[in-house]
């Protein structure tokens, strides 16, 4: 016999799904807007994974050479490979300087420069004078920028009396005729199940980075808000785009951080050779992620390799100094040792190009609303729905992410979500539109079929057979041939899970149960990801196909929307990608977030 399900039911102006950067900003941003505002999260906040952010938060604010927020935007437009959203892409470049000035006043503990200004180091991609010089523009909390981030919005949101719901696991979205109304969490403490209704629910629930086998991100990356969306029938957009960050350690996926490399760390091969300068002789080592993977992955296959089986790469700070590495990047020290059992201030890192991060997400427009296509418009609103951070796809990463744009990514639309809901909801108690009957019922018969399911796979199995899958199948560099192949394995492993088995069926702290609804999401992602990539025949930023070695503006200058039919086969569509600045159109920003 398995117990009933008991329900509890709540009535917020806003509910925040997600305690990482992106959920907290927002979360203080509505509440300091006098909106009543719940926050759901599944880890407790400062365990998300925007606490492992190591290098920095970007932003031209010039105190370490001479910088301008339109340069920032050419590296982001230049870096996305002109896939980004050019009016999103301003509008987070121009907020940055008054974005990160806010965090400093809010109590982040940045590291200073000599005259007690933010230190900021370089970072890939980032130049002055539309590409000439190499600007210093990532803003550093020694190699700790997320902790320190994450742990002030935390505090900033309790200071602003925003409720949470500490380890509640979203299930899925309350939907009324394409609106969004709510969202369905189950308390995994207690194992009772809460109905929040919402004017707003702000999706902000970071990457997918565990559908691959060899990640940074933490366990609890899995998608989920791009799971609920997708059993919503909405799309997700460029899901094809993943970076992989070129240095993960050797074997435990853990990163080492880009700043390493502005500080003066480079890579070398069997040969010792520093091969970057031949791959790109102006950035070097710090070309963007893309080239260095790639860079690093044609030594690995061309035989020139380091280790025993010739299948990684060095990466060397020993130069640096014990003092340098002590004072900037103490934590690298420490992870290395823990994970590579070396000695930095004597010997090289082994790493490996590692997945980092999704570009791919939840279609939204700059002001956080989540957009889909409607009856020919290509921006058509979502009424109710939101999405943030990691899991959103604004679109300012286009086809590849500069490192350090993402944490910025998170405070900018964070705080841009907030503005939004508090005009669109227009004040604090207004009533909720009644429920239709049934709005629970997908989430609920969800949690039912899968906490009853007595298939013949263990959650364990079909997560690795996906991991594998997605490693050796969507990898840095791509093919047709290899595409098909993993498109057929990924169906395979989709359709799998009608055979789930799980064994433990109570309700309280059944980690077996979340996690097979964490399986669930992932594979939502990994089958739309895999499948855009195989319909995609270009390359483009971090899609690098060897059989279309070209990027084809005119073909693919285009965004991919992906939806999912239920027997798993995956609808491809397209959007337009905004070639058309703010400037151009300054009405379209909202008086509040206007910097002139
Ligand atoms: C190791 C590492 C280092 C990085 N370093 C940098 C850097 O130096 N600079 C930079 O700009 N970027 C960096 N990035 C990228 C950046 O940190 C992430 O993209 C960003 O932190 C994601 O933030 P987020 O708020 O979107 O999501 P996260 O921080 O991942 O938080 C997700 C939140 O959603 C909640 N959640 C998820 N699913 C559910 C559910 N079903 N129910 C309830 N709650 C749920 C979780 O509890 C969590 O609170 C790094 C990433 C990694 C992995």
């Amino acid at each position: 016999m398995t117990e009933p399900i008991k329900t509890v039911e709540h009535q917020y102006d806003v509910v925040v799904v997600g305690a990482g950067g992106a959920g907290l900003r927002a979360t203080f941003g509505m509440a300091e807007q006098g909106l009543n505002t719940a926050c759901v999260t599944k880890v407790f906040p400062t365990r998300s994974h925007t606490v492992a952010a190591q290098g920095g938060v970007s932003a031209a604010l010039g105190n370490m050479g001479e910088d301008d927020w339109r340069w920032h935007m050419y590296d982001t437009i230049k870096g996305s490979d002109w896939l980004g959203d050019q009016d999103a892409i301003e509008y987070m470049c121009r907020e940055a300087v008054p974005a990160i000035v806010e965090l400093e006043h809010y109590g982040v503990p940045f590291s200073r420069t000599e005259d007690g200004k933010i230190y900021q180091r370089p970072f890939g991609g980032m130049t002055t004078h539309f590409g000439e010089g190499t600007a210093q523009r990532t803003c550093a909390a020694a190699d700790r920028t997320g902790h320190a981030i994450l742990h002030t919005l935390y505090q900033q949101a309790l200071k602003h009396k925003a409720e949470f719901y500490i380890e509640h696991f979203a299930i899925d979205l309350m939907m009324d005729d394409g609106v969004c109304r709510g969202v369905v969490t189950l308390d995994m403490e207690t194992g009772t199940v809460h109905i929040f209704r919402a004017h707003q629910v702000v999706l902000a629930t970071g990457g997918y980075g565990r559908s691959y086998f060899s990640c940074t991100s933490a366990h609890t990356c899995t998608g989920d808000g791009n799971g609920m969306v997708l059993r919503a029938g909405l799309p997700l957009q460029d899901m094809e785009f993943v970076q992989f960050h070129p240095t993960g350690i050797y074997g435990a996926g853990c990163l080492i951080t880009e700043g390493v490399r502005g500080e003066g760390g480079y890579l070398t091969n069997a040969q010792g050779e520093r091969f970057m300068e031949r791959y790109a002789p102006n950035a070097k080592d710090l070309a963007s992620r893309d080239v260095v993977s790639r860079s690093m992955t044609i030594e690995i296959r061309e035989g020139r390799g380091v280790g025993e089986h010739g299948d990684h790469i060095h990466l060397h700070l020993e130069h640096l100094g014990p003092e340098v590495i002590h004072e900037r990047l103490p934590g690298i020290a420490e992870s290395a040792q823990i994970f590579a059992g070396v000695d930095v201030t004597k010997e090289p890192i082994p790493v490996l190009p590692t997945v980092h991060y999704n570009m791919g997400g939840i279609p939204t427009n700059h002001m956080g609303e989540v957009v889909h296509l409607k009856d020919g418009d290509p921006d058509a609103v979502v009424p109710g729905l939101m999405a943030i951070g990691e899991a959103a796809c604004v679109s300012v990463h286009g086809a590849n992410r500069l490192g350090s744009n993402s944490l910025l990514d998170l405070v900018v639309f964070g705080r841009a979500a907030a503005h939004r809901a508090a005009e669109v909801i227009g004040g604090r108690g207004k009533p909720h539109a009644p429920l239709p009957a049934g709005a629970a019922d997908l989430a609920l018969q969800r949690l039912d079929r899968l906490r009853r399911a007595n298939g013949s796979k263990p959650t364990a199995q079909l997560r690795r057979e996906m991991q594998n899958t997605m490693q050796n199948y969507a990898a840095v560099f791509r093919t047709g041939d290899v595409l098909e192949q993993g498109c057929n394995r990924m169906d395979d492993v989709f359709r799998g899970f009608a055979d789930v088995g799980v064994t433990d069926r109570s309700l309280i702290w059944n980690s077996d149960l979340i996690e097979t609804l964490e399986l669930e999401n992932l594979l939502g992602s990994a089958v739309t990801t895999i499948h855009s990539a195989r319909n995609r025949l270009e390359s483009r930023g971090a899609h690098a196909r060897e059989d279309y070695a070209e990027r084809d503006d005119e073909n693919w200058l285009k965004h991919t929307l992906s939806t999912l039919r239920s027997d798993g086969s995956v609808d491809i569509a397209y959007r337009p990608v905004h070639l058309h600045t703010l400037s151009d159109d300054v009405e379209a920003i909202p008086p509040k977030a206007r910097v002139y």
